[in-house]
């Protein structure tokens, strides 16, 4: 053990237990714990609203586990590579040990310091590294399926390892900043009151799990109904790294039923390995013929834009879960398909307009899982629904029974029954107040394939 400290960097890996960077610093001798809110490097990227509020309470919750272990955690704001080397250089630090992440701008990060000190990043964010896993011609897989198979081929990850049983904090650790003045919590609005449901920080995380885990052998059916708690919510923990992905594996692999949902979070290490190889992805199509799609702009494109961010469509599900995402922070990933599709092949309104307001909103919101299912839904992408696959909204609400939902998210349908609520015009149910139909599915559709034709008549790019 030496006596000089070690720095572990944490990013979106806010735990102690199976966190190999915060282990190995342990290991070396004295820690400094460093946080570095960084809204400058990842550009349009930086963390969202909903993500704000979640990052306080789970900083909070890190800051006191690791004060229990006699460590502070650090907070610095400003470039991370800057501030990284400028704790490192305050307090003489041996080394920096960091989980590695893949979004672009972490990797120019980690390639900048690793330039400057010796960085040490370890595995711990996904199930595998993504260098672990490639097709026979050694490359980096960009379809889901064959990707499962040599993932699921290498698996069970290893064994969670338990917190560090010996940690000593460094002697004089540096000034940092009070997480309050940061001020990542909504204020004048408050309009989190509907987040409270939610336990950010590494209990939180496990509380999560735990509840999931006698869900796991239903999952496969119940997934899907929006009405129903059928999934595990535990992508804003696996976002922040408040559990890890390993600690998941383990807790659900031996129970029945385990696959679709093993599947599910191999879309994670599938989403990582497509930005390493496209880190543009959530800018640009991946099939770049796309990009000439005739997106409507204007004011009327503008304002369908807004009905569709405050669920005001007048297609029940889509607004109960545009309601649902910006009370909660989350929106059940059937609707999310749902609302996503209805955006850009209802309203011909830009996949990435979308995108965006998704990434204010989630609590997450994560760069490569966002932008690959926006680009999937969108058909811009590789590996992606076809664009001329259009969803039907009203059908796919009632196919996957979402009533319920409705009337938790859309309270003026509340009265509604089963075999109106899905489309109470159609029905001549609706309720004064609650809109007409932004655009007719029919009409829709024709527009939207209209304009993938103009698509499919240009050459494709060579
Ligand atoms: P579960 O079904 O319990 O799945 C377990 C975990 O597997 C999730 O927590 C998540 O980490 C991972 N996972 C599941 N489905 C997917 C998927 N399709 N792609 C990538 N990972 C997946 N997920 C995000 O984590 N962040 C996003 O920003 C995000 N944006 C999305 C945007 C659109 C348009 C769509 C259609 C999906 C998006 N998803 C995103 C994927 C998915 O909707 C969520 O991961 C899922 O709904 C989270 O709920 P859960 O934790 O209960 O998932």
């Amino acid at each position: 053990m030496a006596d000089t400290p070690s720095i572990v960097w944490f990013r979106q890996d806010l735990r102690l237990a199976d966190q190999a960077a915060f282990a190995a610093a342990a290991a070396d001798g004295p820690v400094v714990a460093l946080y570095v809110l960084d809204d400058d490097a990842p550009g349009d990227w930086r963390i969202g609203g909903a993500q704000r509020w979640w990052l306080h309470h789970s900083l909070q919750s890190l800051g006191t586990s690791l004060a229990a272990l006699g460590v502070p955690l650090v907070l610095r704001r400003g470039n991370a590579v800057e501030q990284v080397a400028r704790v490192a250089a305050e307090v003489g630090a041996a080394r920096v040990h960091c989980l590695s992440h893949y979004e672009p701008w972490w990797r120019d990060a980690e390639a900048a310091l690793a330039r400057q000190l010796d960085l040490v990043c370890h595995p711990g964010y996904l199930l595998i590294d993504p260098d672990a896993v490639r097709t026979g011609a050694g490359t980096q897989f960009r379809v889901f399926a064959p990707f499962w198979k040599a993932l699921s081929a290498k698996m069970p990850p290893d064994r969670p390892r338990a917190v560090p049983g010996k940690v000593v904090g460094a002697p004089h650790p540096p000034e940092g900043d009070g997480l309050d003045s940061w001020t990542l919590l909504p204020d004048k609005p408050d309009w989190a009151g509907g987040f409270k449901d939610w336990q950010p920080g590494e209990d939180g995380a496990a509380a999560a799990l735990h509840a999931f885990s006698d869900m796991v052998v239903t999952y496969k059916h119940d997934r899907n109904l929006p009405s129903t708690n059928g999934s595990s919510r535990l992508s804003p923990h696996l976002h922040m790294g408040e559990i890890s992905p390993a600690a998941v594996w383990h807790a659900v692999a031996d129970g029945d039923g385990a696959e679709p949902f093993l599947r599910e979070l191999a879309w994670r290490d599938f989403t990582s390995n497509l930005i390493i190889q496209l880190p543009a992805y959530a800018d640009t199509s991946g099939l770049l013929k796309m990009e000439a799609l005739p997106w409507r702009t204007g004011p009327a494109a503008d304002a369908d834009f807004r009905a569709w961010t405050r669920g005001q469509t007048g297609y029940p599900i889509v607004d109960a879960g545009m309601r649902q995402l910006w009370h909660t922070g989350w929106m059940h990933n059937r609707v999310r398909m749902l609302t996503a599709s209805f955006l850009i092949k209802h309203l011909l309104l830009d996949w990435r307009r979308g995108e965006a307001w998704f990434w204010d909103c989630l609590v997450d919101a994560d760069y490569g899982n966002n932008s690959t299912n926006w680009q999937w839904v969108a058909g811009t992408g590789i590996d992606a629904a076809p664009f001329f696959r259009i969803m039907a909204p009203l059908s796919q609400s009632e196919k996957f029974e979402a009533a319920e939902y409705i009337r938790r998210w859309v309270p003026e349908l509340r009265d509604l029954d089963d075999d109106v609520i899905h489309d109470p015009h159609q029905a001549d149910a609706a309720p004064a107040g609650y809109p007409a139909p932004i655009i007719g599915h029919r009409e829709a559709r024709e527009r939207a394939l209209a304009a993938m034709r103009t698509v499919s008549a240009l050459p494709s790019p060579s």
